[in-house]
């Protein structure tokens, strides 16, 4: 926190539709009073060393700042540099992803009343990026799981269950199948489960779970999920569909020192540039860094704003079937601000 009172917060905007959400949710926080300084970085990758990296100067900014909002990166398809995002989560061991799913009252979708919360171990796993080939036409793809990585994301996963009043941890795996690894998340879910009396502990198998998923969302609203990197990422997903798409769905990505909250989405080529997007998940994402931050009451005042004008349905985004741009859209959101 500055002499202003402001804290300073770290901004990627992003490529495709990245800066056009992120200047909604820099007209709507100017418009709430929200004490945060916007801190611009640029994290188009360099080459040092032979290795792609994040420019010194994001990276000194995101570890000043301790939180930074962050836009969608692109990431070319198999060739070229790893994956910004996966570096951004490495440089600074962002170890959980949190993507909490809830239905939005009064926007209809085939689901009600779906308030799902899932945590992803978000550095090791399928995503190892430890990739070769053994001969031409052979390729070998290995997943790592530690158990240092595993106790990690599953202590916090039993930790934020506690801190939003959830009663039930519940691992999701493949033990069955990959023995080995998904045995090691397992096992250690289980150890995990005796520092954490008062949290219910259990555990389900992946196909169950989305099957179980698009069956009855709503027994799982009373649990928080925890499991390895790539059913994450796909559940996840799953669960943004079951409420009404990427266009609403938010994440905070925790580390021990720092913490970067972004949309789930990636950055939509396909509508960049025509002020289409829907800027809902980057400011949902940005709702939770304020609550992390303990600006709730900031929160609250823009959630009730953002729920409100989406109930309404007058000026929604074309992906929630609407015909309003990006910046009507935040208009509307500013003037539904309790002032
Ligand atoms: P995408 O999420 O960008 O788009 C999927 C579909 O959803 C598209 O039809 C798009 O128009 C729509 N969509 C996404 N966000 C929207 C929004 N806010 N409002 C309205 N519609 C929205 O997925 P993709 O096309 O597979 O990926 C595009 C690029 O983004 C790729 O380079 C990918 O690597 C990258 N990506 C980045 C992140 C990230 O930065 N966290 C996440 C996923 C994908």
């Amino acid at each position: 926190k500055g002499n202003d009172g402001k804290y300073t917060v770290t901004l990627i905007e992003g490529d495709g539709i990245g800066p056009e959400i992120a200047q909604s949710v820099k007209d709507i926080y100017s418009a709430a009073n929200v004490p945060i300084k916007w801190e611009s970085v640029d994290v188009t990758p360099r080459l040092k060393d032979g290795k792609t990296v994040i420019p010194d100067e994001a990276i000194d900014s995101v570890t000043k700042n301790y939180v930074a909002l962050k836009g969608p990166l692109a990431t070319p398809v198999g060739k070229g540099h790893v994956s910004l995002n996966l570096t951004l989560r490495r440089t600074f061991n962002l170890f959980a992803n949190v993507r909490p799913c809830k239905s939005i009252v009064g926007y209809k979708t085939p689901y009600d009343g779906v308030d799902t919360v899932l945590i992803r171990e978000n550095t090791e796993g399928e995503y190892s990026g430890i990739e070769h080939v053994v001969v031409d036409g052979v390729v070998q793809s290995i997943k790592l799981i530690t158990r240092e990585a595993s106790e990690r994301v599953l202590r916090f996963a039993f930790q934020y269950a506690e801190e939003v009043g959830r009663k039930k941890v519940r691992a999701v795996h493949k033990a069955t199948i990959m023995k080995m690894s998904d045995g090691l998340f397992l096992s250690t879910a289980r150890n995990v489960a005796k520092d954490f009396p008062n949290i219910e502990f259990d555990a389900e198998l992946l196909d169950n779970t989305c099957l179980k998923m698009v069956t009855d969302p709503t027994p799982y609203n009373d649990k928080v999920l925890v499991m390895p990197n790539l059913y994450g990422d796909i559940l996840s997903d799953m669960c943004a569909g079951l409420i009404g798409g990427l266009g609403l769905t938010p994440s905070g990505n925790i580390g021990d020192e720092c913490s970067i909250f972004e949309a789930v989405h990636g950055s939509a080529p396909d509508i960049a540039g025509k002020q289409l997007a829907n800027p809902t998940a980057l400011l949902l994402s940005s709702m939770m860094m304020l609550q992390h931050m303990g600006l709730n009451e900031y929160a609250d005042n823009i959630q009730s704003a953002i729920f409100k004008t989406i109930a309404e349905g007058k000026t929604i985004t074309g992906d929630l079937g609407g015909k309003s741009k990006t910046y009507e859209f935040a208009d509307a959101v500013i003037k539904a601000l309790k002032k």
